[in-house]
């Protein structure tokens, strides 16, 4: 946990969010501004600054993002289709150093 997280404070409760699910390891919650009508982060409970910080110990967790991914296309209405995105590093467009994954999904999915 750090305490000048955001993402650690939604994991840790101190600051509220629109969470979609939570497992031991991973907590997904509603991006708090969408840019597709589904618009998820799924995060896992480490704190990990990014993809380049992974480290082999980590391995079950990057899976069980996957796994999450897959989990969340199931349960959605209409399309299965989503697109999944992490930004790693400022000139990639990562504003939060907490590492994280968006599950993107519905009409129009956008890169960005
Ligand atoms: P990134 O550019 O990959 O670091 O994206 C960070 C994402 O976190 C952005 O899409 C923000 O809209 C989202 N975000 C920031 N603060 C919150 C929050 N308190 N609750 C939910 N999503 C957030
Ligand atoms: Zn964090």
């Amino acid at each position: 946990m750090i305490n000048s997280c955001i993402f650690c404070k939604i994991i840790a409760r101190t600051v509220p969010s629109d969470i979609i699910k939570e497992t031991e390891d991973i907590i997904v919650i509603k991006d708090i501004n969408p840019k597709a009508p589904i618009h998820y982060l799924i995060i896992p409970k480490k704190h990990i600054q990014d993809i380049q910080s992974l480290d082999q110990v980590d391995s079950v967790i990057v899976a069980n993002i996957l796994l999450m991914a897959q989990q969340l296309s199931l349960v959605l209405s209409g399309s299965q289709a989503f697109r999944l995105i992490s930004n790693n590093g400022l000139d990639a467009g990562q504003i939060i150093f907490h590492i994280h994954f968006h599950f993107l999904a519905g009409k129009n999915i956008p890169y960005f």
